[in-house]
C-alpha cells in the first residue's frame, strides 16, 4: 500500500477518520473526504502529517459525484487511485410510523446512491489491482425497528459490494464491505449517555465493549493491503461480537 492514494468519505470524523489515520499508518497518502466539516477533515490531514489532501463534497445530491471526481483528480495529478473507501453515511432516519419519503430519499441517496455512482464514475482513474471497500452495519443482520429505512441501504450496499466484485475482479480489483456494530466516535458520544445502553450493548456482546474507529479501520486496512489480495465480495463483521446469539448472563 506504501506509495498507494486512498479516498475516505466522510474522514473528517469517527469511523472514517480513524480510517484515515490507520490507512496512512501504512503509508498511504488520503484524500480526506468532508462535507460540512471542513475544521475536522483538515484535523485529520494535519494528524496525519499532512500526507493527503481534501475532498470537500456533499453527497446525495445532483452532480455530487462529479464534484468528487474534479477535487480527487487534481490531487491524484495523474496518478491512480489504490483504494476507495466508501465510509460516509447519513443516520437512522427512525421506525416506520415516523419516516417520511423525504427522509428515505434521502437515506438512499446519500448510503447507496452516492457510493454505486462514485465507484462508476472513479473507475477510470481506479488502479487495476485496486480495492473498494464499504461500511456497511450490523443492522443489516439484526432486527432494530428505528434504524429499519437504514438497515435496508446497508443491505443494499451489502448487495453492491457482492455484485461489484463480480464484475470488477476482471481488473483485479477486490470489493468488500465491513460491518461495525455500536461503535463510540465523537458524534455519537451523546446517544451512548442514554442510561442503561452502554451496559446493555456490552452485555450482549461476545468481546464485552463498545466497539471503537479504531478497531474497523484495522479490518479496513487488511481489506485494502496486498494480504487480503484473494478476498473479495465479502462482508466482515466487526462488531466485537454483538448479537451473536442470547446472552442470559
Ligand atoms: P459520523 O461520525 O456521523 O461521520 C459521518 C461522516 O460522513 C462525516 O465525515 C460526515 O461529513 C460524512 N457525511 C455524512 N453525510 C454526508 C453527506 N450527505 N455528504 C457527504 N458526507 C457526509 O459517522 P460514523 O459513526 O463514524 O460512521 C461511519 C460509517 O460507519 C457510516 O457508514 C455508518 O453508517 C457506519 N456505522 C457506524 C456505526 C457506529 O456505531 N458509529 C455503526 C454501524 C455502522 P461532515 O461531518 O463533514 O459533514
Amino acid at each position: 500500500m506504501n506509495g498507494s492514494v486512498a479516498l475516505v468519505t466522510g474522514a473528517s470524523r469517527g469511523i472514517g477518520r480513524a480510517i484515515a489515520e490507520r490507512l496512512a499508518a501504512d503509508g498511504v497518502e488520503i484524500a480526506v473526504h468532508y462535507n460540512s466539516d471542513k475544521a475536522g477533515a483538515e484535523e485529520t490531514l494535519e494528524r496525519i502529517g499532512g500526507r493527503g489532501f481534501l475532498v470537500g463534497a456533499e453527497l446525495g445530491v445532483p452532480d455530487d459525484v462529479d464534484e468528487v471526481f474534479g477535487q480527487l483528480s487534481e490531487g491524484l495529478s495523474g496518478r491512480s487511485l489504490g483504494i476507495l473507501v466508501n465510509n460516509a453515511a447519513a443516520p437512522p432516519a427512525g421506525p416506520l410510523e415516523t419516516d417520511t419519503v423525504d427522509a428515505f430519499d434521502r437515506l438512499f441517496a446519500v448510503n447507496v446512491r452516492a457510493p454505486y455512482f462514485l465507484i462508476q464514475r472513479l473507475l477510470p482513474v481506479l488502479a487495476d489491482d485496486g480495492r473498494i471497500v464499504s461500511i456497511s452495519s450490523a443492522a443489516t443482520r439484526m432486527a432494530n425497528p428505528v434504524q429499519t429505512s437504514f438497515a435496508m441501504t446497508k443491505g443494499a450496499v451489502e448487495t453492491m459490494t457482492l455484485t461489484l466484485a463480480q464484475e470488477l475482479g476482471r481488473r483485479g480489483i477486490t470489493v468488500n464491505a465491513v460491518s461495525p456494530g455500536a461503535t463510540r466516535t465523537e458524534a455519537n458520544g451523546a446517544f451512548f449517555e442514554t442510561p442503561g445502553l452502554v451496559d446493555f450493548v456490552t452485555r450482549q456482546t461476545a468481546l464485552e465493549r463498545l466497539g471503537r474507529g479504531e478497531d474497523v479501520a484495522e479490518v479496513v486496512a487488511f481489506l485494502a493491503s496486498d494480504a487480503a489480495r484473494w478476498v473479495t465480495g465479502q462482508t466482515v463483521d466487526a462488531t466485537g461480537g454483538l448479537f451473536l446469539g442470547p446472552r442470559f448472563a
